[in-house]
């Protein structure tokens, strides 16, 4: 396996996004003291999962994120992502893995493998057992080699281990030992036990007998139980056959007096209508009565006025008689008035025409 890429983005002195390419063989990095070389090697171990800032020249978990310059302003995300070249080494399903960390300046730290979200566990899991995990020996920082040096043998012995890879065996055979010594005082305990069980062995061969038998009455006790309770069952089933019967008839019965009442609550209301009928036209009987004892009354007066009228016309005739009698009087008089004057005229005609001639002459 090979680290190809290293990737930075706000990460301590990289206020710009570097991308530092790894050959095949060995890659040294060159520079003036403060230009950002360790930054380089922090930046590989923070993303392997290192947790512990002060191994990474820092006090707080945010001093790893650009401070800014006189020139720049500070930045508010760090982001690393290293790429292999996986040759199965890592067990994932990938020729090329990318592992990538981030952290925002509230504090909030993201992991990636691949550009899926992940955990650090998985990132933990990921490098266990390949030598390159975060406390593995691979990464040695500046002053570590001397510090190395001038170590005591037995001190220098541990480094040696780790970076052969020894540790990790020394680990497990310890965890293993654990578990054996674990395991020897657990068999030690089940001993006793066991044998502390084997004195309360006749005691309890005693209480199985009872056991024994306590079941076997019980089993009876409950079969009798059952039985009663079959019994009782089914004289309920019975019982409750007959009162289904009865509670039908009755059922039935009830309808019948529905039924029955419903068809004299028709009569009832065909009667009802039948008075209303008659009430009405006895109405209208009483009014048409009224109206023809009104037109009685007022023929009773008509007749009484004609009565009334009839006799006043008596008397009015007997006086018309008279006065036509007065007037035939009367006509006969002028009539003969007349005859008179007539005979008057035509004698003073006479007298005129006589006056005339006589005058003529
Ligand atoms: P030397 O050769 O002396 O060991 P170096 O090349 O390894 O130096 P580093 O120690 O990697 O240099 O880098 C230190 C530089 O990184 C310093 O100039 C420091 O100001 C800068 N630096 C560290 N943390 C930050 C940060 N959070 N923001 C900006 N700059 C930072």
């Amino acid at each position: 396996m090979q680290l190809k890429r290293l990737e930075a983005y706000g990460f301590k002195s990289f206020a710009d996004k570097i991308t530092i390419e790894f050959d095949h063989g060995i890659t040294a990095i060159v520079g003036p003291n403060g230009s950002g070389k360790s930054n380089i090697t922090d930046a590989v171990r923070w993303v392997l999962g290192e947790q512990n800032i002060r191994n990474l020249r820092g006090t707080r978990s945010e001093d790893i994120i650009f401070a800014g310059s006189a020139q720049r302003r500070p930045l508010n995300i760090a982001e690393v992502s290293l790429i292999f070249d996986n040759d199965g080494t890592l067990p994932v399903d990938f020729r090329e893995v990318a592992v990538t960390r981030r952290l925002y300046r509230s504090g909030e730290s993201e992991y990636f493998i691949n550009r899926s979200r992940c955990r650090l566990k998985d990132i933990y899991q990921l490098f266990a057992d390949t030598g390159i995990g975060h406390d593995g020996m691979s990464i040695i920082g500046q002053n570590r080699m001397e510090d190395i040096l001038n170590s005591r043998p037995e001190d220098r012995r541990v480094f040696f281990e780790e970076t052969a890879g020894i540790t990790k065996f020394r680990d497990r055979k310890r965890e293993t030992v654990k578990k054996l010594t674990d395991t020897e005082a657990n068999l030690l305990r089940v001993q006793d036990i066991m044998q502390e069980i084997e004195t309360q062995l006749e005691p309890l061969a005693r209480h199985a007998e009872k056991t024994r038998q306590y079941n076997a009455l019980h089993q009876e006790y409950q079969k009798c139980k059952l039985t009663k309770f079959a019994r009782s069952a089914r004289r309920e089933a019975d019982r409750k056959a007959a009162n289904e019967e009865k509670l039908q008839k009755v059922r039935d019965e009830a309808l019948g007096f529905e039924t029955a009442v419903k068809r004299a609550a028709a009569e009832r209301e065909a009667m009802q209508k039948e008075i209303l009928e008659l009430e009405q036209r006895m109405k209208t009987g009483a009014e048409a009565n009224e109206s023809l004892r009104q037109k009685l009354e007022a023929a009773n007066r008509e007749i009484a006025a004609l009565e009334e009228r009839q006799g006043q016309s008596g008397a009015e005739k007997a006086r018309i008689e008279a006065r036509r009698a007065e007037l035939q009087e009367a006509l006969v008089q002028s009539v003969r008035e007349i005859g008179r004057l007539s005979g008057e005229a035509a004698e003073k005609k006479r007298k005129l025409t006589e006056a005339d001639a006589h005058a003529a002459g």
